[in-house]
């Protein structure tokens, strides 16, 4: 069996990655104190939902399913509120690892000081977790990147883990500021010095964009004032659906490295736009209802895209679609084909065949069907430019930076995290511009200048 480890950092990570336990228990059939329930009536849905739940989940004594997760914050509130919440005892007591200082949105308080004197006691948890399994596969962090423990010690904790484990994959979960739902002026600080460590610490990294986030809540669910909670829920669905490939059996790209080997064409480019249809607020998804066609089609959407970065701006290196339901998967291949040959200048021409599409026959709850998108698109410069725009404005005057020299950072620091997330903005464009015919053009003029 091939595990992962799941790991939530800071107040965002935990909220999203307890939502995350709530959506996936129960499509495994696991009830709130981790006894298998079931839940279908068709008892071969029994067989699917348990042959692969080693992956997420250790099975206890007595046959308790608990959830193969360390919770770790810097100050105890979250964790407090989700250990009396519905799905709070089915975590492992131990695995609550938590601090009383608190980050204060200081990413250096959590990468530097606060964080680092309490990583140990987690890598000890972590490492536990690890010995335990048969094959562990990798880990997948939820985080968010503008806040100081998520992201700081959520950064720290990847580090270490890559050292311990230089092997093993690492998806992150990272949820990126927006100014529409910020609490702070300094979280493109945090973001851009996080962005600088998942470049070279992370191997996937599913991009949850709050500024996205928030229009879709806005503009497509007419939601006023979207709260956390419904951020969340788009969060959760998606994360269901990103996941349920490793989860369910016989799916494409069932395990993390090949996922990455299927959609990482260049190491540093591992940062992915997820879309997913159909779009529900919390509470509506019974009255939504949809065919193959209009599920495609709406999951390409820009609207539907988890990050503000608009797909028709650049060029798919490469996607993945995984559609849930029973369906039909010829109909699916057809309408994949279809979107691709009407599109095809929105795909680069130097990888064939860098579209792939797979069913799994459970649908998440509330839903008849449903589709998650998965793309390498050189768009997401877009979003690494906006932030990186945020950044260097405060950066030209040192604004705040105070607070992290403060803690012992050095300005160096900033300015190296600056150019490498120009750097990989830089990268994007560089494949964006390229065809097919460069490499060729390249040889052609060297065999000229030979002659
Ligand atoms: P930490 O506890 O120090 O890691 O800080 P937070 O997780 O509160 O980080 C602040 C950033 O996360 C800001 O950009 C917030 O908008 C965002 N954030 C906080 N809680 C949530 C949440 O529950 N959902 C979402 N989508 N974003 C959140």
């Amino acid at each position: 069996m091939r595990e992962i480890l799941h790991i939530q950092g800071g107040q965002c990570g935990n909220q999203i990655g307890s939502k995350f336990w709530e959506v996936i228990c129960d499509e495994h059939g696991v009830d709130p104190t981790g006894r298998y329930k079931g839940g279908s009536s068709n008892p071969s849905d029994a067989d699917i939902q348990l042959e692969r739940i080693n992956v997420y989940y250790n099975e206890a004594s007595g046959g308790r399913y608990v959830p193969r997760a360390v919770l770790m914050d810097l100050e105890p509130g979250t964790m407090d509120s989700i250990r009396s919440g519905p799905y709070g005892q089915i975590f492992r007591p131990d695995n609550f690892v938590f601090g009383q200082s608190g980050a204060g949105n200081n990413w250096a308080k959590g990468h530097y000081t606060e964080g680092a004197e309490l990583i140990d006691s987690v890598l000890d948890v972590v490492r536990k977790e690890a010995e335990n399994c048969d094959c562990l596969q990798g880990f997948q962090v939820c985080h968010s990147l503008g806040g100081g423990t998520g992201s700081g010690m959520g950064t720290l904790l990847i580090s270490k883990i890559r050292e311990e484990y230089p092997d093993r994959m690492m998806m992150t979960f990272s949820v990126f500021p927006s100014p529409k739902v910020s609490d702070t002026v300094v979280e493109p600080y945090n973001a851009t010095l996080s962005v600088h460590q998942l470049v070279e610490n992370a191997d996937e990294c599913m991009v949850l964009d709050n500024e996205a986030l928030y229009d879709i809540c806005f503009r497509t669910l007419k939601l006023s004032t979207p709260s956390f909670g419904d951020l969340n829920h788009l969060i959760s669905a998606t994360m269901s659906g990103v996941t349920c490939c490793l989860r369910f059996p016989g799916q494409l790209n069932s395990d993390l490295r090949k996922l990455a080997v299927n959609l990482i064409p260049f190491p540093r480019l591992h940062f992915f736009m997820v879309g997913f249809a159909p779009l529900t607020s919390r509470g509506s998804q019974q009255y939504i209802s949809l065919t193959v066609p209009e599920l495609t089609q709406q999951m390409w959407d820009a609207k539907n895209m988890m990050c503000a970065a608009d797909p028709r701006h650049g060029r798919y290196l490469t996607a993945s679609a995984m559609f849930r339901g029973k369906m039909s998967t010829k109909e699916v291949d057809e309408q994949m084909i279809n979107v691709q040959n009407k599109n095809s200048s929105y795909f680069v021409e130097w990888i064939p065949n860098n579209v792939k599409s797979s069913v799994c026959d459970i649908a998440p709850r509330g839903l008849r069907m449903a589709s998650t998108f998965v793309g390498n698109s050189t768009s997401i410069q877009e979003m690494f430019r906006r932030v990186s725009e945020q950044f260097t404005a405060m950066f030209r005057r040192k604004a705040f930076l105070h607070w992290y020299t403060g803690e012992g950072m050095d300005e160096m620091e900033f300015t190296e995290a600056e150019s490498n997330m120009n750097d990989l903005v830089a990268e994007y464009q560089q494949y964006q511009d390229a065809t097919a015919d460069d490499e060729y053009e390249d040889e052609a003029e060297e065999e000229e200048l030979e002659g």
